[in-house]
């Protein structure tokens, strides 16, 4: 029989099983082609369709128009943090970075490689237990942009409200919490997202931008790192990573039959608070790692009193069918990655799991 476990994974995460089972119906015979799309040419009719309707797709989850585009690309969330530096800072600007996490530190250390960088927030003195709150960013002078991560999936914090940015262009690394809930879309002039944990497998990165920002930049940026490359070619500029966005755009579709992000909001929003409520009802056993204010809905991160409990922990939710809620090894303790496509009967497994345990082990 086959066997399926809730998958607390941070990514490669969760995908919807409705997903996964059509993508098995298809493999074979991609729509009459007599082939699977892994056999495909990305410059058959099939396939374009797949990539257009990906992009439209997801433009109506987001409310987007025409004048926004959605690329996909290669090399990850960590290509785009050299990308976007390598395109918007510009000789003589300052580009802004507010450093909420190791992947904001990142980003901001390949920007440095490209212009001059200020840092108006930075939580990395308490460990990026939370992200800045609204009006606490000051911007530069001659600012080129302003980088957020918008989640932060190692620490478990999230923006509930975006920073506002006036005429500055603001860009997000949205790549755990992208397509999770609606936002403001618009007030972003390009927002980048590895596809891997919340809408697709590994191989993709979305790339959301008002079109009017990423056209005309340097002509000595390298074809395939100028994003105006990708928008003149409709993401098929070289061979795409095609077996994830056929997979985004099944998600995208998946996203829109569950009721589109209002929806999803609601479910995460529900799923978050069944395993918040436990952390809160016994602090000083489960000890949560966000700031209240600043609680991811999609990573939930905590550790136990001891390092032996946390590895007990996570042995015997694995025994019990719940994977993948060791920390990340660069901070340790527990999290449970709550994706889309986590069901919300995975977090209440996980919760009662957790009162139990905290029964025993007290
Ligand atoms: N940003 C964030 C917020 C992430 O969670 C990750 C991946 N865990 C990355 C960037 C890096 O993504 P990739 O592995 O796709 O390069």
């Amino acid at each position: 029989m086959m066997k399926r476990i809730y998958n607390f994974n941070a990514g490669p995460a969760m995908l919807p099983l409705e997903v996964l089972q059509e993508v098995q119906s298809e493999l074979l015979d991609l729509q009459g082609s007599g082939m699977s799309i892994l056999e495909m040419s990305h410059r058959a009719p099939i396939y374009e369709k797949i990539n257009a309707e990906a992009e439209a797709d997801i433009k109506e989850l987001l409310g987007l128009g025409d004048d926004y585009c959605v690329l996909f690309m290669g090399g990850g969330a960590s290509l785009q943090f050299s990308m976007v530096p390598m395109n918007f800072l510009g000789a003589g600007q300052t580009a802004a970075y507010a450093v909420t996490s190791n992947f904001s530190d990142k980003a901001v250390k390949e920007a440095e490689k490209v212009g001059k960088v200020v840092i108006p927030f930075s939580s990395k003195a308490e460990k990026y237990d939370r992200v800045p709150q609204p009006g606490e960013i000051r911007l530069p002078e001659n600012c080129a942009y302003l980088h957020i991560t918008a989640n932060n999936t190692i620490e478990g914090t999230e923006y509930s409200v975006y920073p506002e940015t006036g005429a500055v262009p603001l860009i997000a690394d949205m790549s755990s919490d992208i397509l999770s809930k609606p936002i403001p879309a618009e007030k972003f002039s390009l927002i980048y997202a590895g596809v891997q944990k919340n809408i697709g497998p590994a191989g993709a990165v979305a790339v959301i931008a008002r079109k009017k920002f990423i056209e005309g930049r340097s002509k000595a940026l390298h074809s395939m790192l100028n994003y105006e490359t990708h928008l003149d070619n409709g993401s098929l500029y070289n061979t795409p990573p095609a077996f994830a966005v056929y997979i985004v755009g099944k998600v995208a579709k998946w996203l829109k039959a569950q009721g589109g992000l209002v929806m999803m909001e609601q479910r995460n929003a529900a799923k978050a608070k069944i395993v918040y409520d436990v952390i809160d009802m016994y602090p000083d056993f489960f000890r949560g790692f966000a700031k209240t204010g600043s609680r991811s809905l999609m990573n939930v991160t905590f550790g136990l009193p001891t390092e032996a409990l946390e590895k007990r922990f996570a042995v015997e939710a694995e025994e019990l069918g719940m994977g993948g809620l060791k920390g990340h090894r660069s901070v340790g303790g527990l999290r449970a990655s709550i994706y889309n496509a986590m069901p919300l009967a995975g977090c209440e497994k996980l919760a009662e799991f957790m009162e139990a345990f905290y029964k025993i082990h007290k």
